[in-house]
């Protein structure tokens, strides 16, 4: 989503005359783009514009600007705790770039632009910006109105507003156009996405809409609510022959308890269910899921049910996280902290029995044939590298011509996060 956003403001950019830096060093405006999802990122961008900002003293009509969620949490608070920080903008209000950029080179000082208020931008589809790319990823929708406890987000980026399908259809024709054969659709909740009046323009119209745009080859989209899975929506994986069999599905936890204090919406048993059901429609298709560990109240019996879903569906792949409090949420003010050691522990039982179950699901595919979409040059081994449609990634030796073609990959070996094999059509 953030890298999304960084293409939207880099394309304004462009339009309005500004050209890209070698490096950081030669630059005259830089902008850190940021993620308040949880403490780790926050910190992150912190410590890189401390860096920046020491440079700026050396440098002092460089224009630093912090854009993206932390910019939006944080307002103008960050004027005084940054001395020589330019401007504060929030994810919502990119299309102002170029004038906030203008008003500070004319000897403005300090500039806050966090309006929450605001539809999704239009990007501007510059001819050939994408040139070149194998992937591309297309933001229908913004923010969000779950309210997940733990949850920044419908913070930062404010209430869910879904772009125009014809919008939509004529970015995802520019991208192909620019030679992109796989296109990732992105929201918060990509499949709560609703259009027209009533919102009865959904989220598998969409899908229907897109899939037979000429050239396009993969479609894929991320992230899933469970709560928004329709049966509608289950069936385009076997009705759309391009959407790709993978559903990137978070469950959180496997306690209901817990379930219901993250204000999540489903049950264990529903979550199941959902998968189960998309197993038999489509029996080729990979899970994939986001878990947190250590949640306000969690006890070892609800992390030990956590555990136990995680071994009953068996996921492709799981990104997994501490628990971390943020700024304004219902869970921050939660009584039943867990200890940090504590919640390192969890995840790191977590993280083995996930490795275990991933290694077993990788080790099924050795001496099969897989379909491969080359994206270029893997970055190590001087190998190419592209993924399934069921979003695993494949090393393989060929020639570099292949890149942004469908090519049959057999398959040698294996580990928890990729396959190697050779090249065969
Ligand atoms: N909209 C998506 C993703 C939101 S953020 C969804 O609904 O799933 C991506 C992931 O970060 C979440 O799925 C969650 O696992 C994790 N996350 C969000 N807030 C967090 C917090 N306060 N502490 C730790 N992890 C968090
Ligand atoms: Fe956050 Fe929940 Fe919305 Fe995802 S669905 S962005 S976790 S509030």
């Amino acid at each position: 989503m953030n890298v999304y956003d960084s293409h939207l403001v880099s394309q304004f950019l462009l339009a309005s005359g500004y050209v890209p830096a070698a490096d950081v060093r030669s630059a005259d405006v830089v902008l850190i783009n940021t993620c308040a999802v949880r403490a780790k990122a926050e910190q992150k961008a912190f410590s890189h514009l401390g860096r920046l900002l020491q440079w700026k003293r050396r440098k002092p009509d460089l224009i630093v600007g912090l854009m993206g969620c932390v910019a939006q949490q944080e307002g103008s608070d960050l004027l005084l705790r940054f001395p020589g920080l330019d401007l504060v903008l929030g994810p919502r209000d990119l299309t102002g770039i170029p004038r906030h950029l203008q008003a500070l080179e004319e000897g403005c000082i300090g500039i806050v632009a966090t309006n929450l208020d605001v539809k999704p931008p239009a990007s501007l589809n510059t001819p050939g910006y994408f040139n070149g790319r194998v992937t591309s990823t297309l933001s229908i929708m913004e923010g969000c109105n779950n309210f997940c406890s733990y949850c920044v987000v419908p913070l930062v980026r404010g209430r869910e507003a879904s772009r125009p399908p014809e919008e939509i259809v004529e970015e995802a024709r520019h991208l192909l156009s620019d030679g992109v054969k796989e296109i990732t659709l992105l929201g918060q909740n990509v499949n709560s996405y609703s259009h027209g009046e009533g919102g009865e323009y959904r989220f598998p119209d969409l899908l229907r809409s897109l899939s037979p745009l000429r050239g396009l080859l993969r479609l894929r989209f991320t992230t899933s609510h469970p709560k928004d899975l329709s049966g509608d929506l289950m069936d385009c994986f076997v009705d759309l022959p391009n959407l790709c069999p993978h559903i990137h599905l978070p469950f959180q936890a496997g306690s209901n308890r817990i379930l219901q204090r993250m204000n999540r919406g489903y049950t264990r048993e529903q979550y199941a269910g959902k998968v189960m059901r998309l197993r038999e429609l489509q029996p080729k298709i990979s899970i994939t899921s986001d878990v947190m560990v250590g949640f306000p109240g969690e006890t070892a019996a609800d992390f030990d049910l956590t555990l136990e879903l995680i071994k009953e569906i068996e996921f492709d792949n799981l990104y997994s996280f501490k628990y971390s409090d943020r700024k304004g949420t219902r869970a921050a003010t939660m009584e039943g902290k867990v200890d940090e050691k504590e919640k390192s522990l969890r995840l790191a039982v977590l993280q083995r029995m996930q490795m275990e179950i991933s290694l077993a699901r990788n080790k099924r595919l050795e001496g099969t044939r897989m379909k491969v979409l080359v994206e270029g040059a893997s970055r190590k081994g001087g190998q190419l590298t592209g993924r399934t449609d069921t979003y695993k990634v494949v090393n393989f030796n060929a020639d570099s011509e292949l890149t942004g073609r469908v090519v049959e990959v057999f398959i040698e070996r294996s580990s928890a996060n990729s396959l190697w094999g050779t090249c065969i059509k």
